[in-house]
């Protein structure tokens, strides 16, 4: 491809005025001849040839083919599915934004550091902690590298013995598995009936050998751990360190923080509590938070505030991790966050939990007579049902999500968390109104009426989807993804 035909397919139809043009066009200029010739394309390639209104009609079929929280009610549980207020997409999607590079020199994107700088700034003083790294991809992501942090920092004091993680029963499938990417024995502590972590169980576990305890809060239960002062004291009196799953910050925001709580080590899932979009498995950020004394062990490049105001890029921190991502992370999700605290205000973005916490527990109280309600208070921003109530109906958790479906809603999570056998998840996050609840309410008690009345409907759902009835384990094993594929049955 020479210069001419770059020109013509990019700069004809995009905005040369802009600032970025031509800093992308220097750029390309001094890499095209670098790239080998046996890597470069010999000619056009084969697309298909159709007319206009046929290329329009595909991908606005397949557009509507997908469930979004701008299509209906999303309630699944853990993952707060709230709504992506559209300023913060036109952010993201800002044309010289998005043309960045990460190998410009840091004079001509001193706009993006600031931004980028503003953030760490924001999320240390909402988690409460000394400093944040933006870098890593997602939550799964955040805690191997808050684990790494762990890990280099009880190598630094000569801790080598610190060989175990802590997990308690209700964490997330993450949190062990992180554990052990990261070479930790994994030691799991028991929950009470109340759903949150049993601290006499915790005091057996606890010795010289342990690294840290992961443990969200509120869990993921959607209660409050309200003895975490006290599991904090126990941690530290063994010499281990907290982290914090900040999957769940969203009902605590600017009102309770992870580091006054006792936690030296977080990871904020910026596609949760701060509005990305997401589902299907990315693009996320998962930026990690660490209390004073670990801000040595975060991850190279950083952006750093220079002494005349300007901003950096490091990367020569020598006790530095080094690299865990491409380079600053995920800077669209970024910029989304920083938008969505930006509009919001501190006072804003105090009013999140409360109307989050309200929503669940309206839902869960106006439920709990026909949905087995397995840990009963106040819940935060989610809550778990174990099924249906009348047991004698052998309608499971699976057919009431199928079910749900029929009436436009996303399934909520189900058989999450581990602890109860007909887990039903439900997370209506702070973006909902009444009359949406209200519906979803109706629904669900329509639901437990057919499950008595007519199971085979609740059964045989969903009545309505493109696909009715796939074989599960053929659908994950041989995926149809075409959308031809898509409309021949499993
Ligand atoms: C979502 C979630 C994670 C994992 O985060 P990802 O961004 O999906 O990698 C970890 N813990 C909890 C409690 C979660 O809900």
């Amino acid at each position: 491809m020479n210069n001419k035909l770059y020109d013509k397919l990019i700069f004809n139809y995009s905005q040369p005025q802009r600032k970025g043009y031509k800093l992308r066009k220097q750029c390309f200029e001094t890499t095209i001849d670098k790239i080998p010739a046996n890597l470069l394309r010999s000619k056009a390639p084969e697309l298909p040839s159709v007319d206009e209104p046929t290329a329009v009609r595909h991908y606005t079929n397949l557009s509507t083919n997908n469930f979004g929280v701008d299509t209906g009610f999303y309630p699944l549980g853990s993952c707060t599915m709230k709504y992506n207020p559209k300023i913060n997409e036109e952010i993201a999607a800002d044309e010289v934004l998005k043309g960045l590079h990460p190998a410009q020199p840091s004079t001509t994107v001193q706009g993006a550091l600031e931004a980028y700088f503003t953030l760490q700034q924001m999320l240390s003083e909402i988690g409460g902690m000394a400093e944040f790294t933006l870098n890593p991809y997602a939550g799964a992501h955040g805690e191997l590298t808050g684990l790494m942090v762990i890990h280099a920092y009880h190598d630094a004091h000569g801790q080598t013995q610190r060989t175990k993680v802590i997990v308690p029963d209700s964490a997330h499938g993450t949190n062990p598995a992180s554990a052990a990417v990261c070479g930790y024995q994994i030691v799991e502590v028991k929950s009470m009936t109340d759903g949150t972590v049993d601290v006499e169980d915790l005091k057996t576990k606890l010795d010289d050998t342990v690294a840290a305890i992961m443990m969200t809060n509120p869990n993921t239960v959607g209660m409050f751990e309200k003895n975490i002062p006290e599991i904090a004291e126990l941690v530290h009196s063994v010499g281990a360190l907290m982290y914090y799953d900040g999957a769940n910050l969203n009902p605590m925001l600017g009102i309770a923080r992870p580091g006054d709580m006792g936690f030296d080590v977080m990871h904020i899932n910026l596609h949760k509590t701060f509005s990305t979009p997401h589902g299907g498995g990315g693009p996320g950020s998962g930026p990690v938070g660490v209390r004073k004394g670990l801000e040595d062990f975060l991850p190279n490049p950083r952006v750093v505030k220079n002494a005349d105001n300007t901003f950096s890029v490091a990367t020569d921190s020598s006790d530095a991790l080094g690299q865990i991502s491409a380079w600053l992370g995920n800077f669209a999700v970024e910029l989304r966050a920083l938008a969505y605290i930006l509009t919001l205000g501190a006072e804003g973005v105090a009013t999140v939990g409360p109307l989050a916490t309200l929503n669940a527990n309206y839902i869960k109280a106006s439920l709990d007579d026909l949905y087995k309600l397995p840990i009963s208070g106040y819940c935060k921003h989610e809550f778990v049902f174990d099924g249906l109530a009348d047991k004698s109906t052998e309608v499971t958790t699976l057919n009431v999500a199928k079910r749900l479906l029929d009436f436009g809603f996303h399934a909520p999570t189900i058989y999450f968390p581990l602890l109860f056998h007909e887990s039903l998840m439900i997370e209506p996050t702070e973006t909902e109104t009444k009359e949406t609840l209200d519906y979803f309410i109706e629904v669900m008690r329509q639901i437990a009426a057919e499950a008595r009345e007519t199971p085979e409907v609740v059964k045989n759902a969903p009545h309505t989807t493109p696909v009715v009835h796939p074989d599960d384990t053929k659908a994950a094993l041989e995926p149809r993804t075409t959308w031809r594929q898509i409309n021949e049955q499993y």
